[in-house]
C-alpha cells in the first residue's frame, strides 16, 4: 500500500490538503471528497490527514515540513514525493518481512500495522504512547505464540515476553541502521 501512495504521488505533486487525497489529473481543480479546490486550506472543523509514511499529521493550513532541510510547508503529495529521498527508515527490508497484514518478528507475529507504527513514531515518540504501542506488540506476538496450548506455563510466558521484547528491539535497530 505504501508503495502505492508513493508512485501515486509521483505521477501528479497536488493533493486535497483536507483529506489528503491526489488530484487524479490537472483538469480536477476541486476534491470530490471534501468539495473545497486543491491548493485552499482545510475547513476548521475537518479531521486532518496525516502521512502516511511518518504519521505526522498536517498543520491548519493543511501543510507538513519539508524533509529537506528547508523551512518550507508542503501539502501530503509533495512531502510524499521527498520521502523517496528522505526515507524513515528500510522499508523495502521491512516488507520482505510481510505476509498479509501481519509481520514476522523474532519467532511470533504481529499486525503489520502496528509493528511499522512503532518502529516510526518509536524514535520520535519516547512517552506513553511509545510503551503501549510496544505492549500491544509483544501482546499480540505472544496471543499467537500460545495457540494451540491448553495449560500457560507462566514461567515460559515471561521467557516468551522477554523474547518478543528483545525481537522488537532488533528490529527497531534494523530498521534504522543507515544505509549506503
Ligand atoms: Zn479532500
Ligand atoms: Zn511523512
Amino acid at each position: 500500500m505504501l508503495g502505492l501512495t508513493r508512485s501515486a504521488a509521483l505521477s501528479t505533486s497536488q493533493s486535497c490538503r483536507q483529506c489528503g487525497a491526489l488530484q487524479p489529473n490537472g483538469s480536477v481543480s476541486f476534491c470530490r471528497r471534501c468539495g473545497i479546490a486543491y491548493g485552499s486550506a482545510p475547513s476548521a472543523e475537518a479531521q486532518l490527514p496525516s502521512c502516511p509514511i511518518c504519521y505526522v499529521t498536517v498543520d491548519d493550513a493543511g501543510l507538513l515540513a519539508s524533509l529537506a532541510g528547508s523551512s518550507r510547508r508542503l501539502p501530503i503529495a509533495d512531502h510524499l514525493v521527498e520521502h523517496e529521498r528522505h526515507p524513515v527508515g528500510d522499508d523495502e527490508w521491512l516488507e520482505t518481512l510481510r505476509v498479509g497484514d501481519r509481520i514476522r518478528v523474532g519467532g511470533g507475529w504481529a499486525p503489520f500495522d502496528l509493528v511499522r507504527r512503532y518502529l516510526v513514531t518509536g524514535v520520535v515518540d519516547g512517552g506513553r504512547g511509545r510503551q503501549v504501542r510496544h505492549d500491544a506488540i509483544v501482546m499480540a506476538m505472544s496471543q499467537v505464540a500460545r495457540w494451540g496450548t491448553a495449560e500457560i506455563d507462566v514461567f515460559a510466558d515471561q521467557d516468551d515476553w522477554r523474547a518478543a521484547r528483545l525481537a522488537i528491539t532488533r528490529l527497531m535497530e534494523r530498521y534504522h541502521r543507515a544505509r549506503g
